[in-house]
């Protein structure tokens, strides 16, 4: 995994993604600058991240190393992190949002969960789960790991990436970004295999990423397709600029 300070840095030389306003790009920019120094001491939110090279991480279909338990939603440095929030965006303080109820609701919720609540504790959470990933995956040993959800924080995938030297499909975690392969003719969601019901949508405008889709639970994932030669893609960016493509989809409800 990329460190935060490298998405931070490269996502702000990118240009807005079509669809997507460029006040609402910015807010997006300037969150992720903020991430790398306000997750410092992400150790003080998720406590229980003390994995070491001496005791290997096993991971367990159904059972991720972190659970909503592991999580102190009252940190401190997630109260830094909402004040500098608010500062970005006053409304939210006005709205009478509690951090300490977004990122819990966040850690419980669905993916794609429209709740406002979600959207805020996934700004205030993110940057922490991030850093425990990226501890994880240097650790965490995959192999027995079978299943669509993330094995660090059980969350759901949220963009995948089809690497170019492998063809593997590697899922990315809404949650905390981890990432882990998956088969690519297999529904992460339904776990439905057929191929009959399996495919993808390209935008021929902007072929580095498509839209997995599965006819039997009707889900959708973007992925991107890694160019050969090229460097670990930025996804939460080919993240928004799939963004287009997927409503489209979703409009014509295919
Ligand atoms: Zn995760
Ligand atoms: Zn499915």
């Amino acid at each position: 995994m990329p460190s935060l300070a490298e998405v931070a840095g490269r996502l702000c030389r990118q240009p807005p993604p079509k669809g997507i306003s460029p006040e609402g790009f910015r807010f997006f920019q300037e969150l992720w600058a903020h991430y790398p120094s306000c997750s410092e001491q992400w150790t003080r939110v998720i406590p229980a991240a003390v994995w070491d090279r001496a005791s290997p991480l096993r991971s367990k279909p159904g059972e991720p190393l972190l659970g909503i338990e592991d999580i102190r939603f009252d940190a401190l440095p997630i109260l830094r992190l909402w004040k500098r929030l608010v500062g970005l965006f006053e409304p939210l303080e006005e709205a009478g949002m509690d951090p300490v109820v977004a990122s819990r609701s966040f850690f419980a919720s669905r993916l794609d969960d429209p709740d406002p609540k979600v959207l805020i504790g996934g700004c205030l959470l993110r940057p922490f789960l991030y850093r425990a990933a990226q501890k994880a995956s240097s650790l965490i040993d995959t192999d027995g790991w079978t299943g669509g959800t993330c094995p660090v924080c059980g969350g759901a995938a949220y963009h995948g990436l089809i690497q170019s030297d492998t063809r593997q499909r590697i899922l990315a975690c809404g949650k905390c970004h981890f990432m882990w392969s998956f088969p690519r003719i297999r529904c992460p969601f339904c776990d439905n295999a057929d191929q009959e019901l399996l495919g993808f949508y390209l935008d021929e405008e902007e072929p580095r990423v498509r839209i997995d889709f599965c006819r039997a639970c009707r889900r959708l994932l973007p992925v991107t397709i890694q160019e050969e030669g090229t460097g670990f893609p930025l996804l939460v960016y080919d993240h928004l600029v799939a963004n287009n493509l997927q409503r489209s989809i979703e409009r014509r409800g295919s």
